[in-house]
């Protein structure tokens, strides 16, 4: 049995930056991934300017480097569409923080080189955790290669993974969306920007397609929608990506368009319910705390964000020798005051997403009006979204340049 200070369960952005700020702080650790990287993950590939941050934060050369491989793009700008065709456009200024769009077989497989070449980790590939069991003096870790003990275990194995049931509330109302991604070359571009373009859709399925552009001008194309809508249309989720990119409010755009790769699918329960994130000698990070939307392009700056702070708390804990989870709340709370705002937002993303026929009408109202692109692309919405006086001031400085 292998015995460690901290083990880390799961090595996409949680786990491995939980990892990599472990050691940072000199404290030893094992990382266990069932996986084999370089591993592929269906993901919109969009990531938020939190990631940005810490990259930069674990060490400012990796972006560079990142950027040399040249397999990162640096987006600015996205897009809303309707079905019936309206667009809403959002730019964001050149001395904000840009969205990173690249690859995560790309991303993860780059994050574990880095961990693999620390001294404080031991990484384990192709070892499926199979229990949990906690005990007075620590937690043992059973997997398919073998027992892990240990005294302070993160778990951060994603929205999918069997574990996460052990810390979810017994009933709990399920709301599954599924998706398919593929990627595709020689797309037409709509401007001559890197794009995030968002289109809710009502054929062939109610929903919405993603395209995110990549670097080598490859596009990652992702179509999602409810389970229940799914079951209406009975046809493989593969066949209606391709379907969906053939519907008139694309255009021609996919006339000269190839596809590259096998059109993968993966399900996800968005469910908006509270749950806990610690437990006695336990920690839960990233997408396993339950999910953010995906079309808000959190999700990996909320994984890469939950890392450090658990790694910050299991220092604390280790140092005090105080595993409680009385103790550990306090990592609960400072995760919910960095990104309760998101969740918030992310929850009601995803409640509209079920009702496209609010959206229709909402996305037409907010293209007529400049104000609101210049609310979405405010540096400052995600920290004012429940200010009156945030929209005020805005609404204020439309007024007067009209005037
Ligand atoms: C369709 C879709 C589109 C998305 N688009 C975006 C986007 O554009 N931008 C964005 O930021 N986020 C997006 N997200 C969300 C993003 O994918 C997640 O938030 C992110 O992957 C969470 O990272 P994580 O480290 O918590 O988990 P994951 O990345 O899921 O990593 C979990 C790891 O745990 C391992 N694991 C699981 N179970 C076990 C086990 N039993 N034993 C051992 N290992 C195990 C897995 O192999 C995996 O490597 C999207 C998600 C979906 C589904």
């Amino acid at each position: 049995m292998v015995q460690t200070p901290v083990c880390i369960i799961g090595a996409g952005p949680a786990g491995l930056s939980a990892s990599l700020f472990l050691s940072k702080a000199g404290i030893e650790h094992v990382i266990l991934d069932r996986a084999s990287f370089p591993r592929d993950k269906v993901c919109g590939e969009s990531f938020d300017g939190k990631v940005y941050h810490l990259l930069n934060r674990l060490d400012p050369s990796w972006l560079q480097e990142l950027k040399q491989s040249g397999q990162l793009q640096e987006c600015r700008s996205y897009s809303l569409t309707n079905s019936w065709g309206h667009t809403l456009g959002v730019d964001f200024s050149a001395d904000q923080t840009p969205k990173l769009h690249i690859k995560r077989k790309v991303f993860d497989h780059f994050l574990m080189e880095k961990v693999q070449g620390q001294q404080a980790a031991k990484v384990h590939q192709q070892t499926n955790v199979q229990q949990i069991i906690q005990q007075e003096n620590g937690v043992l870790v059973k997997t398919d290669r073998g027992d892990f003990f240990t005294q302070l275990l993160i778990v951060s194995s994603g929205a999918n993974s069997l574990i996460k049931t052990f810390f979810q509330p017994k009933k709990q109302p399920k709301n599954t969306f599924l998706f398919a991604r593929g990627y595709f070359r020689d797309i037409q571009p709509n401007t001559e920007r890197a794009e995030l373009e968002i289109f809710f859709i009502r054929r062939p399925f109610k929903g919405c397609l993603l395209l995110c552009p990549l670097a080598n001008g490859e596009t990652n194309v992702e179509i999602g929608m409810e389970q229940k809508e799914w079951k209406r249309h009975g046809q493989a989720l593969e066949d209606l990506l391709k379907t969906a990119c053939r519907q008139p409010i694309l255009g021609r755009r996919f006339e000269k368009a190839h596809q590259l790769t096998d059109i993968k699918t993966t399900a996800m329960d968005l469910s908006t319910a509270r749950r806990t994130y610690v437990q006695n000698r336990i920690l839960l990070a990233g997408a396993a705390t339950g999910s953010v939307n995906p079309v808000t392009g959190f999700g990996v700056g909320h994984a890469m964000s939950m890392g450090m702070l658990a790694a910050q708390q299991a220092a604390e804990a280790l140092e005090k020798e105080d595993f409680s989870a009385a103790f550990l709340k306090s990592y609960e709370k400072k995760v919910k005051a960095k990104l309760r705002k998101e969740i918030q937002i992310s929850h009601a993303i995803t409640r509209l997403q079920k009702r496209v026929d609010l959206l229709e009408p909402l996305i037409y109202l907010m293209s007529k009006g400049h104000t609101l692109a210049g609310i979405l692309s405010d540096k400052d919405l995600v920290e004012n979204i429940f200010n009156p006086q945030f929209y005020w001031k805005h609404w204020r400085s439309a007024i007067s340049k009209k005037g």
